[in-house]
């Protein structure tokens, strides 16, 4: 088990573009260990999030890991090749925020993502919904680009217990 820091808002590493994924051997390997590692104990601590992208532990690659609990999804070199115009608004946070507080932010409703998988095999998968709005945020990373970056209007930001609140009205 390696779990590995997760840079936190205002680490310039954060804002850094990552380099594709050039070799599929074990470097990339150790990049999803400690993805699916630091993921486990992350979703364990604050019992929220399904996506860990490889530059929140510092390392600059473009590789995201999704873990629902039921499935998994290494993504390797990740574009976003068409999106809907509909967007949706919704409440998004973040480890690098440690999952204290929410913006709300748009995304697009419907995404279609080309990417590698481990095996360096070629996939196009188009997500709706929850699974968009993840999508674009963890692939945002993959660019140094944040949730906070979407704030459209500075009320729109509120800590987690207010959020709970929001969630069982
Ligand atoms: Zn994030």
């Amino acid at each position: 088990m390696t779990i590995k820091k997760v840079l936190l808002l205002g680490d310039q590493g954060l804002r850094k573009q990552s380099a594709p994924v050039e070799n599929w051997g074990s470097p990339l390997q150790k990049i999803k260990i400690d993805l699916a590692d630091t993921l486990g104990f992350l979703q364990e601590k604050y019992g929220l999030g399904r996506a860990l992208a490889a530059p929140q532990i510092g390392c600059l690659q473009q590789a995201i890991y999704y873990n629902s609990g039921q499935e998994q999804i290494f993504m390797i070199n990740p574009c976003i090749i068409e999106k809907s115009r509909d967007k949706f608004p919704v409440w998004d946070s973040c480890y690098s925020f440690k999952v204290a507080f929410f913006v709300r932010v748009f995304r697009h409703r419907r995404i279609k993502v080309r990417y590698w998988d481990e095996l360096g095999q070629e996939k196009e998968t188009e997500f709706t919904d929850d699974l968009a709005e993840l999508f674009q945020h963890e692939i945002d990373h993959l660019q140094g680009c944040l949730a906070t970056d979407y704030l459209e209007d500075n009320k729109e930001i509120i800590m987690r217990e207010e959020w709970e609140k929001l969630k069982k009205d």
